[in-house]
């Protein structure tokens, strides 16, 4: 098993994405792309932002809902919802063509889904949109919701 595995690893493919199918699964490999595409760029902004701003967090901290900050001082859980991955009203738009084998349209709406869950989760969160830190937003919602 192990052998066939190597033999797939290395079979030539040029796409490292199929690589990752083959070592991973398909499930796993979707998580991977996920977080790799929707998260580690905008969140990675966003946590330097916040460092620039003295606002202690933790980035990605173990909680239901999977949030990706926590403000420690305000004890709010923080959500970056990309506008592509999380379907936002303003600024999605269908790509022409899947990319990269990922399933988007499946990934998007079970995104939607689990966002409309947040309502249920046992802590104090707030959720910010893409575009709410691209055009500088995200200051003047921490300071309405108390938390600069
Ligand atoms: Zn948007």
């Amino acid at each position: 098993m192990i052998r066939k595995r190597l033999q797939n690893l290395y079979s030539g493919e040029k796409d490292g994405i199929m690589k990752m199918a083959d070592i991973f699964g398909k499930r796993k490999r979707s998580e991977i792309m996920s977080r790799i595409r929707s998260r580690s760029g905008l969140d990675r902004k966003v946590h330097n932002w916040l460092c620039a701003k003295h606002v202690r967090h933790k980035m990605y901290p173990k909680a239901e809902g999977n949030p990706d900050f926590l403000l420690k001082d305000a004890g709010v859980y923080l959500f970056v919802d990309s506008c592509f991955w999380h379907g936002c009203p303003l600024h999605f738009r269908a790509p022409k063509s899947s990319f990269a084998g990922i399933r988007w349209e499946e990934k998007i709406r079970k995104n939607k889904e689990r966002d409309g869950r947040r309502s249920q989760l046992p802590y104090r969160w707030i959720a910010v949109w893409e575009h709410s830190i691209k055009n500088g937003d995200l200051e003047r919602i921490l300071k309405e919701n108390g938390i600069l």
